[in-house]
């Protein structure tokens, strides 16, 4: 079966800057989608700020295996219950590949619970990232190293937790480097953020930045998907324990009772 991509985007940046409209026609998006869909494994759909919901129902998020996030200037814009909704949704295996500017959405600080702050700086400079962990299902057909021509700067400290594993360094030519492709699980969920990209430059037109896309769209997909309520504290009954026992001490709560959320 093939791997069930969503790419989001916030979709703002190419209805106000003709030069982004340019070099993205059919939106940041679009253009994901459409390196993800080189790949016959993978079906990309496409879901926007603007749509109802942001795109992002429920149902739609279950028939979703990897969720790629693109967003820049509309971070605040994007509604706390859909967020909440996203958040629970990794934790239950959905895979999240968050993009570039996405260091700063909701969604992504909400799942590292951290500042994802960063230095940068929009000069068109030279970028050349290196694969840090060749054998890692991401990398899989990537160079040991490749460049991007004009690139907006990403500099350390990037101020994530520790990552799980860290596929990709990027290295610019003002002399900064940065962790360009670091991996996390957040419950059942995969996320990998990818630091490629920006609006006035072609990055998602390299086709190895879109080998690395499809990479993580296959690497994202947890088959063992979590159906079951999450978020509630259910208190066992006596009669259900695995073993046979007797109420010791004093009881705050009643046989029955629910647990708060
Ligand atoms: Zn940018």
């Amino acid at each position: 079966m093939a791997v069930r991509a969503l790419v989001w985007g916030e979709n703002v940046h190419e209805q106000t800057n003709p030069t982004v409209r340019e070099i993205y026609p059919d939106g940041l998006h679009g253009m994901i989608a459409a390196q993800l869909g080189q790949d016959p494994d993978i079906t990309a759909e496409t879901a926007t700020l603007q749509d109802p919901e942001h795109g992002l129902t429920q149902k739609r998020l279950e028939q979703t295996d990897v969720l790629f996030w693109w967003g820049h200037a509309a971070h605040g814009e994007v509604a706390d219950e859909v967020v909440d909704r996203v958040a629970l949704e990794v934790w239950r295996g959905l895979g999240l590949v968050v993009l570039h500017s996405g260091h700063f959405s909701k969604i992504f600080r909400r799942l590292m619970g951290t500042p994802c702050a960063l230095h940068w700086r929009e000069a068109g400079e030279r970028e050349r990232i290196w694969t840090v962990n060749p054998g890692h299902e991401i990398a899989r057909d990537i160079p040991r190293s490749f460049t991007v021509e004009n690139a907006e700067m990403y500099g350390e400290p990037f101020t994530v937790p520790e990552p799980l594993e860290t596929v990709f360094v990027s290295w610019f030519q003002g002399g900064e480097v940065f962790r360009s492709g670091l991996t996390w699980r957040r419950g059942a969920g995969k996320i990998f953020y990818f630091r490629p990209g920006h609006e006035t430059y072609p990055v998602y037109h390299n086709e190895t930045v879109g080998q690395v896309l499809r990479n993580a769209a296959k690497w994202g997909r947890n088959p063992a998907r979590l159906k079951s309520d999450i978020i509630e504290a259910l208190q066992v009954s006596l009669e259900d324990t695995p073993e046979k026992i007797e109420v010791r001490g004093p009881k705050l709560h009643e046989e029955g009772e629910k647990g708060l959320r």
